[in-house]
């Protein structure tokens, strides 16, 4: 049974229906990565599958239970963290309180500070500014800062939107030699990106959506190979 199993998912915003029935599944262990145009409806459905915006149609089950009806916090307690495109950091709290943020949903003092220590492993740069305002951090550390919140809920899938925009190359690579640092310990991730050739390098698998609508599956070797896909998204002529 797949980690998170989506099928025939519909949602949108007001009139505009911006996912029109997507069908795919994430298994355990893996990192699986959705491209596309802007506009394209990926953004949307990471938000209907972790609960920001109702969907519309279809059925979302995670860790075989159907989510599809649960409010978000219900959601971040089964073990599902979405970072937001947009980043979503608390600008007046210190560094330090929004990774507590991140643990809201749980109780258990003792494993708080292991779950520290592991943000602070893996983004040094957080540790070094624990007391800074989060709004004072630059665009790279809001983006890691997002991250370490989103880990401190222990998710078993972490759902990432655009985790490099507006990013520095050598940020970028940091950011996305951390996702995989995060598979290794265990975690699931289903990524947005607009960097596809990138995100297609580390996925185990990915989707074309395309309109509100899957037009093309495969492992990330496969569809870096596609000629439709090297001419739309990896600025081939
Ligand atoms: P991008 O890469 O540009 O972020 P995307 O593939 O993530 O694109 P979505 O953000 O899911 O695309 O948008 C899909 C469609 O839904 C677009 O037509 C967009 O204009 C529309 N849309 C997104 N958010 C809203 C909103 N809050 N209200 C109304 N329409 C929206």
């Amino acid at each position: 049974m797949p980690l998170l199993d989506v099928r025939d998912l519909r949602a949108g915003y007001g009139a505009i229906t911006a996912v029109k029935g997507i069908t795919l599944h994430v298994d355990e262990g893996e990192i699986v990565t959705l491209i596309g145009s802007n506009g394209a409806g990926k953004s949307t459905t990471l938000r209907a599958i972790s609960g920001v915006i109702r969907p519309r149609g279809g059925q979302v089950t995670f860790a075989g239970q159907r989510i599809d009806r649960l409010q978000p916090h219900a959601i971040v307690r089964l073990g599902l963290s979405h970072v937001p495109e947009g980043r979503g950091i608390f600008h007046s709290l210190s560094v330090y309180e929004n990774l507590l943020m991140g643990a809201y949903t749980r109780n258990d003092g003792a494993g708080l500070q292991a779950d520290l220590e592991r943000v602070y492993r893996l983004f040094p740069r957080l540790k070094e500014r624990l007391r800074q305002p989060g709004g004072t951090l630059s665009g790279g550390e809001q983006q890691m800062l997002a991250i370490g919140r989103a880990l401190m809920a222990r998710p078993r899938l972490l759902l990432l939107d655009e985790p490099s925009m507006g990013l520095s190359p050598v940020l970028v690579e940091t950011i996305f030699e951390t996702i995989q640092a995060i598979r290794r310990e265990g975690a699931t991730v289903l990524l947005v990106e607009q960097n596809a050739l990138m995100a297609l390098e580390i996925a185990d698998r990915a989707y074309v959506i395309e309109s509100g609508e899957i037009t093309l599956s495969g492992t990330g070797a496969e569809l870096s190979r596609d000629d439709s896909v090297r001419r739309s998204y990896l600025g081939e002529a």
